[in-house]
Order: structure tokens, then sequence, then C-alpha cells
């Protein structure tokens, strides 16, 4: 059984054994203590700085049909867009100018953009900001396809592996889709010098606590720089969202942000967008268990109204100075403040 000298030893020692995990992911008795010294460990090589990223969504064309996301190919619902690269430096100009130093692309797998076609606007990108880091969200392309962004100027590459478990990968995504090559893809995007984010959903239908270790467990194997993970919030023209399905929850999310801090220390774990929306206070309260990023979306506002990944998502309507005003006062009133600059993890140790 755990108490609160097992916490002592996750904050000594960043490890914990299996059944002490599987216990602690299941009680909300140390969650208090759990924030706590996660927000110490966190200071103690971050202080109390946030960074903040710039999120582009770039398409919402998608030939993945992933059951739980909103803009899964069948979903004939979804209006489907695509940003030109007029539009895309028009939203980098705008963040450069709020002070941001990451961008961050994100989209479906769009075919549309081609490798070729990316390449172009990350070299567009890296000409016109050197002093950035420009983060892409695209999700799985060939290794030659990895080694191209990279040479074009990509620094970092957000692929959230989503469960690391392939009975529970099977249940959440068609049979074309393999847990194995999105792993695949995860390791090679390290090998070639990425700084590499990994990550899952939290209560996902049909998630088990023993699905969770497994997700731990290979975020170990990987060892990630960045790791995100927000709770599931159901679409309602998916397969998950015809009301059978439960949404993940604000305190097993803030746990887990929690328990990651503690095993990964320098990790870049961000306050998610879905956790913001489950909770008027989501981003804040992820501050405060633990988590260092927050990314504002700086989509123009006629596309992000498309980009509908979950139902209810927040921010569909402020502008651009009002998302930067807003953010920074969220993040000041908990007593923590933002970091202009290009937000680096520090060293391992
Ligand atoms: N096509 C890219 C980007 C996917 S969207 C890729 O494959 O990586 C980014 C993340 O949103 C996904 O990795 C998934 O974890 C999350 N997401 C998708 N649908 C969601 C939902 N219904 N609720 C919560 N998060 C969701």
């Amino acid at each position: 059984m755990i108490n609160e000298l097992t916490i002592k030893n996750l904050y000594r020692e960043s490890d914990l054994s299996d059944s002490e995990i599987l216990d602690l992911i299941q009680t909300s008795e140390y969650d208090k203590i759990l924030y706590d010294a996660a927000d110490r460990k966190r200071k103690e090589l971050y202080g109390n700085g946030v960074y903040i990223r710039a999120l582009i969504e770039f398409t919402n064309y998608c030939k993945n049909d992933c059951y739980y996301c909103g803009i899964r190919r069948s979903n004939r619902e979804a209006i489907r867009y695509r940003l030109t690269i007029d539009e895309i430096m028009a939203a980098c100009d705008a963040g450069y100018k709020q002070g941001f130093r990451t961008f961050v692309l994100q989209g479906g797998e769009d075919q549309y953009f081609t490798d070729e076609r990316v390449c172009d606007i990350v070299s567009k990108i890296r000409r016109t900001y050197p002093d950035c880091a420009i983060t892409l969200s695209i999700g799985e392309k060939s290794r030659d396809g990895y080694q191209a962004f990279f040479d074009a100027g990509a620094n970092r590459y957000l692929l959230r592996h989503e469960t690391a478990s392939d009975s529970h990968y099977k249940k959440l995504h068609p049979k074309e889709m393999k847990l194995d090559n999105r792993k695949r893809c995860l390791f090679d995007l390290k090998e070639i010098g990425f700084q590499v984010g990994a990550g899952f959903m939290v209560g996902s239908p049909f998630q088990e606590p023993q699905h969770i270790l497994a997700d731990l467990r290979f975020l170990q194997e990987l060892n990630p720089d960045m790791i995100g993970i927000g709770p599931f919030i159901s679409q309602c023209n998916t397969p998950f969202g015809q009301g059978n399905y439960k949404n993940g929850s604000v305190e097993l999310t803030l746990r887990l942000i929690s328990i990651l801090r503690l095993l990964f220390p320098a990790a870049l774990i961000p306050a998610t967008t879905a956790l913001g929306t489950i909770h008027p206070q989501g981003r804040e309260l992820g501050i405060k268990a633990g988590a260092n990023i927050v990314m504002p979306n700086l989509t123009p506002l006629e596309a992000r109204r498309n980009y509908l990944l979950y139902d209810n998502k927040i921010c569909l309507a402020e502008d651009l100075a009002m998302c930067r005003m807003d953010t920074e006062k969220r993040i000041n009133s908990i007593g923590y403040k933002v970091v202009v600059g290009v937000g680096n993890p520090v060293k391992k140790w």
C-alpha cells in the first residue's frame, strides 16, 4: 500500500514500482501532497516560469479515421479548411510581435501538404525567424520525411502515442493504423535530433489503470523532451460521441500531470486546451500541479472555429491580443510568470 512516504520516494528517485504507480493513479487521498511535490520539483528546475507556444492549426483535412477525433475523415459535418503559406506567415508574424518564439504547426494528416510543401513552409519560417523554434505536429511520416523537415529547419515534433497498449490502441483506431508505426515514428524523430513530445489522452474510452501504467513505462523508454496529456472529450460526430462515453476527469488529469513531473523532472509539460475546456481554471490547476507550458491558439478565427477535435473547445472567438493577454493574466494570477524566449528544456539529470 502507498502512503506519504511513497510520494517522498517518487520525489527523490523519480520512479516507483508498478504496484505503487497503480495505487497512486487510483487514489485521490494524496492529491494535494502530490501537486505540492510536483510544483516543488518544477520550481527546482524551471523556477516559476511558464513557456508559451503559438499554436497554428493550419489544416483540418485528415486521411485518418481515429474514433475519438472530430476531424477524422469520416466526419462529414466537419467544415474543412487549409491555410495558405501567406496565412501561416501572417499568423507567425502576429505571434512574433506578441513575444512568441516558438511556432507549433499542427494539423490533420492532409495529403495536400506533401513533405515538399511542408519543407517549403518550414524553410520560409526558418529564414524569416532564425531566432525561433519550429514545432511540427502533423502525424506519422516516413523517416526520410522527418529528416527533410529537420533539414529544412524544424526543431521539435509533437506526436502523442495515444496509448502504449496494443489492445487499447486497436479500440481507438481503425485497423490500418498501427501502434508499432507510431512508436517507430517517435524513435526516428529522436534519432534524427528533434526535441520530441509524446503523450496520451486521459480517460479515453476503454482506458484502464494498467494502460496508464504502460503509457508511463513507454514514456520512460522513449524519454521524450515534452509530454502532452489532456482529458478525452467526446465529439458528437464521432463513434465515441453518441453519449455512451464519458469525458476524462480533471482530477485524474491533474494527478497524472504531477506524476509525470516527478517521473520526468526536466520534461516540458503543457497545461492543455482540453484541460481548460473541461474546467474553467483547468490550465491554472495544471500549472499548479506541475505543468510548465501553455499553448495559446493563434489560428485565424475563421479557421479556428473548424478545428474541432472535441466538443465545447475554448478560445474559439478570442483574437490574438486577447489570447496573449488572457494567458498572461491567468499565469500571473497564480503566482507564475510568462517566459519570453525559445524555451528549451533544461539539461536532464
Ligand atoms: N494529426 C496530428 C495531430 C492530432 S490532434 C497527429 O496525429 O499527431 C492532437 C491531439 O489531440 C491528438 O494527438 C489527440 O491526443 C488529441 N485529441 C484528438 N481528439 C481528441 C478528443 N476527442 N479529446 C481530447 N483530445 C483529443
